[in-house]
């Protein structure tokens, strides 16, 4: 079951194996898929589209989104959000 992110009223998904954020519930649920049938590993695809990532068990829980990597740095950038959050499952 993907947990559904909300963040002042925006709604985002996140797989709850990997915990990569998504915009769409469509993208979570293919990413829950892949990282069931494949532990450990991650897909391209989630990997690419991925938003972010979140910590649902941390109090309070957290959400990372993904920056754009600057000009000269290569390593991707995760940016907290400082936002009221509300991360559950959906069921
Ligand atoms: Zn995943």
């Amino acid at each position: 079951m993907v947990y559904i992110v909300e963040i002042n009223g925006s709604k985002y998904y996140a797989c709850s194996i990997c915990r990569s954020l998504f915009v769409s519930e469509e993208m979570a649920k293919a990413c829950e898929e892949y990282c069931s049938k494949n532990p450990g590993s991650k897909s391209p695809e989630s990997t690419r589209d991925s938003i972010g990532f979140i910590n649902p068990e941390g109090e309070p829980q957290k959400v990372y989104f993904r920056v754009a990597p600057l000009k000269g740095c290569t390593k991707t950038v995760f940016r907290l959000c400082r936002a009221g959050v509300n991360i559950y499952s959906s069921c």
